[in-house]
């Protein structure tokens, strides 16, 4: 950039006016949309922030002739990007008479979340988001010669070097601005294929999981977007012997976490075994390519779970068996997964489904 514009980008403010940058997801289910708007001074509720619109039609969420959709303001973030006052919101999407839209998976989720015996039970998040990064020309995993292989997989996980880890200054820069804009961002780490990665969110308790996860991928879409890097939550860019991209998340319960937790969490595995069907057609698309039972996957079909076991679908922690209590993590989501549904569905199935 040349000096002279960034010196304006970086102009100190000389009012006291603010800029939200609303952010909603748009009719894929995945794009993530945003445009900013001027206010009049700093605010920290979402509740004093006003509704927007935007054109639906643009999104593939609205005909032409009906096109407004309106924004509800949820939840704020301080924003790395212009910093100071300014902030990052998070919206989800409703019509006009004030239903939610289709693609607004926020709004029943929050209703899970806010039924009494759910919130008794304080759920706490813990989601590890795993992502590639491609080469913008040729879509080609960043560090992989164009047309070519890498060698196998083994020495990249958590490597280092330049020959096995690409990518950093964008993870890291990542990492940075989710602690500065308040994500509850608690790690990150290199992957088993090169040009992978992850970060992991949480604990973080009920809806503000997925608020947090959506607000740490936008910010993950504005970096790569600055680096000239393509952001893919494809569950299996590369078919074959190269790892896919998952979410796992990682689940506790009040309950969980007391005395006696161990046996509410096998009481809880029971129940999404029962329901392992309706939990994967809602766990993302295209895991059918990424669970094949290889590759640090349980097979797409059958549930199983395990101590310590990474073939499992579901995985206790050697830990939680030793102290008789803790979390477990459910490693079905594939990266393209939607936070809100996931976390609503895994509390749903094991609070509510008696
Ligand atoms: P893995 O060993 O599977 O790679 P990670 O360390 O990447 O696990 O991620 C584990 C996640 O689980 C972290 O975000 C962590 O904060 C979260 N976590 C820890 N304790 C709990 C708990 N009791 N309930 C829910 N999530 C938890
Ligand atoms: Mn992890
Ligand atoms: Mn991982
Ligand atoms: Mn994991």
């Amino acid at each position: 950039m040349s000096s002279l514009i960034s010196d304006l980008i970086n102009l100190s403010e000389s009012t006291k006016k603010i800029t939200a940058e609303y952010v909603w997801i748009g009719g894929s289910g995945l794009d993530m949309r945003s445009k900013a708007r001027t206010l009049p001074g700093p605010v920290t509720d979402p509740a004093k922030l006003p509704k927007w619109n935007y054109d639906g039609s643009s999104t593939k969420q609205a005909p032409g002739e009906d096109s407004e959709v309106i924004l509800y303001p949820r939840a704020i973030f301080k924003d790395p990007f212009r910093r100071g006052d300014n902030i990052l919101v998070i919206c989800d999407a409703y019509t006009p008479a004030g239903e939610p839209i289709p693609t607004n998976k926020r709004a029943p989720a929050a209703k899970i979340f806010s039924h009494p015996d759910v919130a008794a039970e304080e759920p706490w998040f813990g989601i590890e988001q795993e992502y590639t990064l491609l080469q913008k020309d040729t879509n080609w995993p960043l560090g992989w010669p164009v047309g070519g292989f890498p060698a196998p997989q083994g020495p990249y996980y958590c490597g280092a070097g330049a020959d096995k880890s690409f990518g950093r200054d964008i993870v890291d820069a990542h990492y940075k601005a989710c602690l500065y804009a308040g994500i509850n961002i608690s790690g990150i780490n290199a992957e088993v294929m090169p040009g992978q990665w992850e970060f992991q969110v949480g604990p973080t308790v009920g809806i503000a999981a997925g608020d947090q996860i959506w607000a740490a991928r936008y910010i993950l879409e504005r970096i790569t977007e600055m680096a000239g890097v393509v952001l893919s939550l494809d569950p299996k860019p590369i078919p074959g012997e190269w790892n896919g991209a998952g979410a796992h998340c990682n689940y506790s319960t009040k309950s969980m976490r007391n005395d006696g937790g161990y046996e509410v969490i096998k009481k809880a595995i029971e129940k999404l075994k029962l329901k392992h069907k309706e939990h994967i057609s809602a766990y993302g698309e295209g895991n059918e390519r990424r669970l094949t039972g290889r590759c640090e996957t349980a097979d797409i079909h059958t549930f199983s779970w395990g101590v310590a076991n990474r073939g499992a679908s579901v995985r206790v922690g050697r830990d939680t068996e030793k102290e008789g209590k803790g979390y477990f993590e459910d490693r079905r989501p594939a990266s393209n997964m939607d936070p809100y549904l996931v976390t609503s569905m895994i509390a749903e199935t094991t609070i509510l489904n008696k």
